[in-house]
Formats: C-alpha cells, sequence, structure tokens
C-alpha cells in the first residue's frame, strides 16, 4: 500500500485532501506546517508528497529543496498545490524539482491522475522495460538533466550502465555510439494534453525503440525534450547509419495515445566512444552538438560527430567572447557603397554595411559576425551603433554640400524591439540630421513575422520623415499583398534576379515586371548586386532607377566614398571607377 504525505496548512482542504484519498485506499500521514512535513518525509519516507506551496514559516519551497538534497528523499515524487493567482510561481517550483503541480480548485479525478502518473512513472524506473529478459539495459532514468546534472542518482545510474556496456568491447576497433534523439514536437503536445501525456508519449517512444532495435542498450530521457540511447559496440561505421536510419524511420509513424494519433518530429546526434572521447558526459555533449546540426539539416535527419565541427565551434566561440569586446576596442567600422542614379549617372547615395576588423583575423565577413551577434543580442548594439555613426558622418557630409542618402541594414531582433522608433528619433535630434536623409532597409523575412505589428512599427518610422527601404527583394516571402500594405519608399531587387539579367531570360521577365509593378506602386527601383555593364546597360533600358554594384564600385572606406562623391560631382556620365575594396 502507497503512503501519501499531505502537507497542507489549510484545514478543510487538508480534510478534503484525507478524505478522497483515504476512499481509495492510501495510507496516509498528514502535517499542518513545512517543518513538520520535513520531519515526517524523514522519518517515515512516504511513497509521494502533496504539498502546499504558501505556509507560513517553511513553505512548500523550502520543504522541496530540502527533500532534494537529501539522498534518502531525493526521488520522492512531489506535486505541489497551488492557487490560481500563484501561477506565475511554478516555474521556480518546477525548476527546483517538483514533479507536477495541481492548481486549486482542482477535480477529484485531476488529483488522483496526477498522483497515479507519478506511481506508474516510479514503477517504470524500479521496473525497466527489457528488449530482451536476460540481458537488456534500455531503461527510462526518470528526469536526468544533461545539462546541470541536478539528479546525480540518475546520473550515477547512466555512468554505470556506460561502464558496463564499454566493458564489453572486444576488439581496438569497436567502438561504442551515443545517440541523442530529439523529440521536436514534444514540447507542444505538452501544452495541447498536459506533461502525463509527455511522460505516456516518451515511454511509447522508447517501447517502440525497443521493438525495432532487438538489442540491448539503455535510453534515457533527458530534459529538453531529449532522449539519449547507447547500444552496445559495434565493428564497423557503416553499422551507425544502418542504425540512425531505422531510429529515424520507427519513429516517423505516428503513434498513437488514447484517441490521437501524434505524429513526432525527430533528429538524431551520434558520438562515438571511444574515438570521440572516453568521458561518458563529453560523449552526450558531442552528441548534442552533432545533433544541433541534424537539426540545421531539417527534421528527420542525423549527424556523426566530428573532430572538425569542435574545431569550428571553438572558433566560433572564441570569435563571440572577442565581439563582445569590439566595440569598446573601437574594432568597428562601416564601408559604404555607392548607389548611382542610372539617368544621370550621378551617385544619389550609398548603403552602409558593417565591417569588424578584428585585431588578429582581419576583416571578419560580416554574415559570420553578424550571424553570431544575432544569437545573443549583440547584434541590438551594433544596429544602434550604425545608425548613430552613419547619422553622424551624413551630417558632416552634408556640411559639406553633398546631398546624399545613406541606408542602414536593421536586423530583425532590433526591429521588433519596440523602441527602435524612439531611438532613431533620439539620434536624429542630437544629430540634427535632415531625417530625409537617412534610410533603414528591411528584409521581408524580418516583416512576415507579423505584418500587422510592422506595418505600425513602419509606419512610426515613416513619419519621423526617413526613407524605408525593402531589401533582397524576391528571396523571402514576398507577397504583393504587403508590398501595398508595408510605406516603402525604396525597393531593392535582389542580385540573384540581377546576375545574368541580359541572358538569363526568366531573371529578365522578373526584373522587367517588378520595376513596373514597383513603379506603379510609386517605389524606387535599386538593383544590387550589378557586375557587368551588359546588365547595368540592361537595367537603365527597361527603367530601373539606381544600381549597386561592384561594376561600378565594392563597399569603400568613408573618405573613398568622399572623394567619389567629389569626383562625381564633376562626371557627367557613368563609368566604373577604380574600387577594390580595403
Ligand atoms: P545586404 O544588405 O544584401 O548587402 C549587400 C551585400 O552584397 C554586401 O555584402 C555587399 O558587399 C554585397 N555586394 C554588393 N555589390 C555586390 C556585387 O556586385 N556582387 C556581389 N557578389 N556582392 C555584392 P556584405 O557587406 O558582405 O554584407 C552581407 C550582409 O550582411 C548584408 O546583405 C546584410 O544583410 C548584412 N549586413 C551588412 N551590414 C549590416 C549592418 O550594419 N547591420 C545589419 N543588421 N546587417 C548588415
Ligand atoms: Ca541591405
Ligand atoms: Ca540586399
Amino acid at each position: 500500500m502507497k503512503t501519501i504525505l499531505i502537507i497542507e496548512d489549510d484545514v478543510l482542504l487538508r480534510r478534503s485532501l484525507l478524505k478522497i484519498l483515504h476512499a481509495e485506499g492510501f495510507e496516509l500521514l498528514e502535517a499542518d506546517n513545512g517543518q513538520i512535513g520535513i520531519e515526517m518525509i524523514q522519518n517515515q519516507q512516504p511513497d509521494l508528497v502533496l504539498c502546499d506551496l504558501i505556509m507560513p514559516d517553511l513553505d512548500g519551497y523550502g520543504v522541496l529543496e530540502q527533500l532534494r538534497s537529501n539522498p534518502d528523499t531525493l526521488s520522492i515524487p512531489f506535486i505541489c498545490l497551488t492557487a490560481q493567482h500563484e501561477r506565475s510561481n511554478l516555474r521556480r517550483v518546477m525548476e527546483l524539482g517538483a514533479d507536477d503541480y495541481l492548481t486549486k480548485p482542482y477535480s477529484k479525478s485531476e488529483l488522483l491522475a496526477a498522483i497515479q502518473a507519478q506511481f506508474n512513472k516510479q514503477e517504470q524506473i524500479q521496473n525497466p522495460t527489457s528488449i530482451s529478459e536476460s540481458e537488456t539495459l534500455i531503461q527510462l532514468v526518470g528526469n536526468f538533466n544533461d545539462e546541470s546534472h541536478i539528479n546525480l542518482s540518475a546520473q550515477l545510474n547512466l555512468q554505470s550502465k556506460f561502464k558496463q556496456i564499454i566493458r564489453d568491447i572486444i576488439s581496438p576497433d569497436q567502438s561504442v555510439p551515443v545517440f541523442i534523439l530529439s523529440l521536436d514536437r514534444l514540447e507542444r503536445f505538452q501544452d495541447y494534453l498536459g506533461t502525463n501525456y509527455g511522460d505516456i508519449l516518451v515511454q511509447a517512444v522508447i517501447n517502440r525503440i525497443h521493438d525495432e532495435m532487438q538489442r540491448a542498450g539503455f535510453v534515457v530521457k533527458l530534459k529538453s525534450e531529449k532522449i539519449a540511447l547507447v547500444l552496445p559496440p559495434i565493428s564497423d561505421d557503416h553499422e551507425i547509419e544502418e542504425i540512425a536510419i531505422k531510429l529515424l524511420n520507427c519513429l516517423s509513424k505516428p503513434i498513437k495515445i488514447s484517441d490521437y494519433k501524434l505524429l513526432l518530429g525527430c533528429c538524431l546526434g551520434v558520438s562515438l566512444y571511444p574515438q570521440h572521447d572516453d568521458d561518458f558526459d563529453n560523449l552526450l555533449i558531442k552528441a548534442n552538438i552533432a545533433l544541433r546540426q541534424a537539426q540545421q539539416q531539417g527534421t528527420h535527419s542525423y549527424f556523426l560527430y566530428t573532430n572538425e565541427i569542435w574545431a569550428k565551434i571553438q572558433d566560433r566561440f572564441h570569435l563571440e567572447i572577442d565581439l563582445h569586446h569590439a566595440l569598446e576596442k573601437e574594432e568597428f567600422t562601416i564601408h559604404y557603397q555607392p548607389q548611382l542614379d542610372l539617368k544621370t549617372g550621378k551617385i544619389t547615395g550609398a548603403e552602409a554595411l558593417f565591417r569588424w576588423r578584428h585585431p588578429q583575423r582581419g576583416l571578419v565577413p560580416p554574415i559570420e559576425c553578424l550571424s553570431i551577434a544575432e544569437e545573443n543580442d549583440l547584434i541590438v548594439e551594433i544596429d544602434e551603433w550604425m545608425i548613430r555613426q552613419v547619422c553622424q558622418q551624413l551630417k558632416q557630409w552634408q556640411n559639406q554640400g553633398f546631398q546624399i542618402s545613406v541606408a542602414v541594414n536593421v536586423s530583425g531582433v532590433k526591429f521588433h524591439q519596440r523602441n527602435l522608433g524612439r531611438y532613431v528619433m533620439q539620434v536624429l535630434k542630437q544629430t540634427n540630421l535632415d531625417p530625409s536623409c537617412l534610410e533603414l532597409e528591411l528584409t521581408e523575412s524580418v516583416l512576415v513575422k507579423n505584418p500587422e505589428r510592422s506595418v505600425s512599427i513602419l509606419n512610426e518610422l515613416k513619419n519621423l520623415g526617413i526613407g524605408l527601404s525593402l531589401d533582397d527583394f524576391g528571396t523571402g516571402y514576398s507577397s504583393l499583398s504587403y508590398l501595398q500594405k508595408f510605406p516603402f519608399d525604396t525597393l531593392k531587387l535582389d542580385r540573384c534576379f540581377v546576375q545574368d539579367v541580359n541572358h538569363h531570360i526568366k531573371n529578365a521577365a522578373i526584373v522587367k515586371a517588378t520595376i513596373v509593378m514597383a513603379h506603379s506602386l510609386e517605389m524606387r527601383v535599386i538593383a544590387e548586386g550589378v557586375e557587368t555593364k551588359a546588365e547595368q546597360e540592361f537595367l537603365r533600358d527597361y527603367g530601373c532607377d539606381c544600381l549597386q554594384g561592384y561594376w561600378f564600385s565594392r563597399p569603400v572606406e568613408a573618405q573613398v566614398f568622399e572623394q567619389m562623391l567629389r569626383a562625381n560631382a564633376q562626371e557627367t556620365t557613368t563609368k566604373p571607377l577604380s574600387t577594390l575594396e580595403h
């Protein structure tokens, strides 16, 4: 018979719980405060604890903390009872290691289902499901935590099982594969169906793996919707591919749970003992790195870890650290790529392009450093720095009598922060710049995330008097309805359509149609990436307004651009200038 301890300071609630659970045949213990509760847990080792969250003196958090820090009580299931208005505290209590929670008022069936789910889980841990009765190790080891290793007992369990497996290696060319499998839609199913279904689903996945693999090994549920799988030694690396495909195939069929047929998206990362590491924790980390690579390739992919990826990750990591200090070390700079009016041959402005001059590596390709910056929000600092620098520079050029506009690229992260309009307004005021000289460039992919909100942000920017240009047109989700909704002044035709436009019939058709359409919507068209005279002539003949590209000039430093402005003021026709990027 199972014993349940109820820790609840509200007498009426406590009595009602006692009554319901007594009728179900449980042995019951009760405590009206946390301190007594903890003593009872230590002395009587109940099978499950139901605990109120808010209590005088020692509250539910305190009880849980003490419970989880003592090896004897660490694995006792803990369900917390919480009032509706305390829901925001749930994250904390789940992080401290609660197994489940019930929000008051809960129904009798909810209560009993939550308790039953915990007992079922415990049973699985104590009685691992086996593939072949004699030697299998496959089992679900609770909530083993792959990042912070909170659940020490599960970790130790896993380590010892791993050691058992590597003991079976009989020849030096054998290796032990460690797989990590992501269950990509598990979180979504849990949101719809509840966490209990999540556990059942994971168990169903494990059962399916058992049926399919027909060999010994062990499976562990990791944190964050992942499963780790360790199989006995293999002699041939081809076997890994076979196993990976088999695993992915078996999980690509729907899993039936009560009335639902659920289709999980999975990816697989693999590392090998001893080639990639001889420490089990490190093998898990490396399989996880491989998993991330697989996920980039799309659902149902797998990836075998390589030492080269590790080198790449290390390199990127060092670059990221350096990037954090680059702004204060004044390593950032801006290159300007001129934009030319195709009718007059005059420079009308430029696109400002971010450059990082790394002290050892030299110029780092913007795509590389900006993708790192996007991952950790450094991109916001970069975007703000670019806007401010460009406005200051533009003011100087205005003072010298150059009437040009400069476009600054804005990332999706910065665009969707509510304060972009305010920031631009502030900089315009501080630099006392005519707003019509500044243009912001945005890509469609940034806008489509939330079109309604994007329209309102764009209108706010437009009201400041600055220009807006739609970057990389044609490469994203190009919906014509956006063109009509969004208040853009300029459309930038992407390089992929401009390339070979004079030979390529389809590109030519797209370019011609886009120019006509943009003009009828009163937008100016800039062709990007123009590299030849023939492309330039084609664009001019079909009424494109401006060009930007290596044919006229690569992006150049501010002083070089300034010289070009001077020279161009005296020129009458377009011709290529000497234009190597520094
Ligand atoms: P983008 O906005 O499409 O910028 C145009 C890119 O095309 C620039 O690459 C430019 O050097 C290159 N390009 C210009 N003309 C030609 C040509 O004739 N042929 C070829 N092959 N390429 C040409 P860059 O400077 O490497 O920048 C790459 C991307 O990085 C930019 O694409 C933009 O998305 C992003 N980026 C650059 N600067 C910034 C910035 O300050 N902030 C943000 N958020 N993104 C930036
Ligand atoms: Ca751009
Ligand atoms: Ca572009």
